[in-house]
Order: structure tokens, then sequence, then C-alpha cells
């Protein structure tokens, strides 16, 4: 069968850098939408975006973790800071499951919550919302002349799929196909793909998502790029198995080489 040319890629740190938006999402998901005494925050406490936010973002894979981690930073009391930062993202995923339970938290409330920030942000100004995504303009043509010369484009986002496309869209992006959250895990959705798909590659920052992609016998032989200019961690780049290639932004064009 003569499967149609797909090329898939992660969003935030790959075709966008959202970090001001996570930030001020996930800040305003804190103040107006958690269950949680805002009183004990220091909501006021940063005009940018914090340093501190920025260095744990590569430890990040879900948009609810953001409002967890902003909710540590803000708090009054022992908050989430340089001292303490080390620790914190030695064990990330235990912290952050340890902090849920002492909350009594759910994931899926503090996604509800994100999601809900966002859509106030949305119907209040949309133009400013938007403004809060750097896009990565080298990626940004690519994709164009990548469609232009008959690839098929994907976008699997771990964001919601109608946010991710509102803001694909004001790129001038359209790709054929947009996944968000609600999809399952990237492994599901690029196993389903592969049926009917000919997958070029799979561009993502997430070293351990990449790993998982080969990991999984329906998606191994797929071609992985870990994106350098996205939200990488130090050892990322570091002793990579020659089965994900790391790519620089000036070499989008080594995906369309074969
Ligand atoms: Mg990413």
């Amino acid at each position: 069968m003569n499967h149609q040319k797909l090329i898939l890629f992660d969003f935030d740190g790959v075709i966008v850098n959202g970090i001001d938006e996570y930030w001020f999402s996930s800040k305003l998901a804190c103040e107006k939408y958690l269950l949680t005494n805002s009183t004990n925050l220091n909501i006021n406490k940063y005009i940018e975006v914090p340093k501190i936010f920025i260095e744990i973002r590569p430890w990040v894979k879900y948009g609810w973790e953001m409002v967890l981690i902003t909710h540590e930073i803000l708090k009054t009391h022992e908050p989430l800071n340089n001292l303490t930062k080390n620790a914190f993202l030695e064990n990330y995923e235990e912290n952050c499951s340890k902090l849920l339970s002492d909350y009594s938290w759910k994931s899926i409330e503090l996604q509800q919550s994100l999601d809900d920030a966002r859509v106030f942000q949305i119907r209040n100004d949309l133009k400013k919302w938007i403004s809060l995504h750097q896009p990565f303009n080298e990626v940004v043509s690519f994709i164009r002349n990548a469609k232009d010369k008959g690839y098929k484009i994907g976008v699997i986002s771990t964001k919601g799929k109608t946010f991710t496309s509102k803001i694909l869209a004001n790129l001038n992006i359209i790709p054929e196909l947009i996944f968000g959250y609600e999809s399952g895990s990237k492994v599901d959705i690029i196993s389903n793909l592969s049926l009917n798909y000919d997958i070029k590659a799979f561009v993502e920052d997430r070293r351990k998502t990449l790993s998982n992609i080969l990991q999984n016998d329906q998606t191994k032989f797929i071609n992985c790029y870990l994106a350098e200019w996205g939200y990488l961690k130090n050892i990322d780049k570091k002793d990579l198995p020659q089965e994900i290639k790391l790519l620089k932004i000036k070499n989008l064009e080594d995906l369309v080489a074969n």
C-alpha cells in the first residue's frame, strides 16, 4: 500500500516556546480555579517568569505539573526555591505525587484548572494569550515548506487539542493531524498512525518520550529526533543511543533527506 508521508512534531518546546504562557496560565489557575486558599500564595511575587520555573521545565511531562510547581514556587510557607530545587528534581515524579496526596488534589483537577485559566484568557483577550507563545520561526517555515512538498504534518501536544489548534492557526499552520492530551499517550497515538502513514520522523524535546517510542514494537522503527532547541536537561544530549538523533534547528532539512 502506498502510504502518505507524515512528519510528526511535539508542540511546546519544538514549534513554540510556551514558557511564558505556562507560567501566567498556571498562576491564574492557582489564583482563580484551584481549590486552595490563595492567601497562602505570594501571587504577585514575580512580574516575569521566574528562573526556577524555566529550570524545572525539562522535567515536566503534563500541564497539570506546571500548576503544581507554580503553586510550590508561589506559596508563602517553605516555597520551592534554589535551595530546595535539586532535592525536588532528584525525585521529581515521586515528589509531584506526594504533593498531590498532601493537598488531596487529583491531577485531572489541576489540568482542569489550567484549561479553565486558558479558556478565561482566550475569551478575555485572545491576542494577548496568543502573544505569550514564541514560535520557533525556522520550524514554522519548515512545516509550511514540507506541506508544499507533499508531506503530511501531525502535531502531538500534551496541551488540550483546542488550545494547540488555536495557536497553530495563528501561525498559519494547518496540520492534517492535531492531537492533544485527550488522545492518550504519544506511543499509542503514533502506533495507530503507523498503520496508515509512512512516518518519516518524530521530533520531540523530551528524551524519555523518544525512548518510549523506541521500546514499542509497533513504533521502534520510526526515526526519532531530539530537538536541541527545546527544553532539554543537560544530560539529555549525552550518550544518546544511535536511534535518537540530536537535531539542530539549522538542520531541519535532514528530516526530509531520506
Ligand atoms: Mg515538548
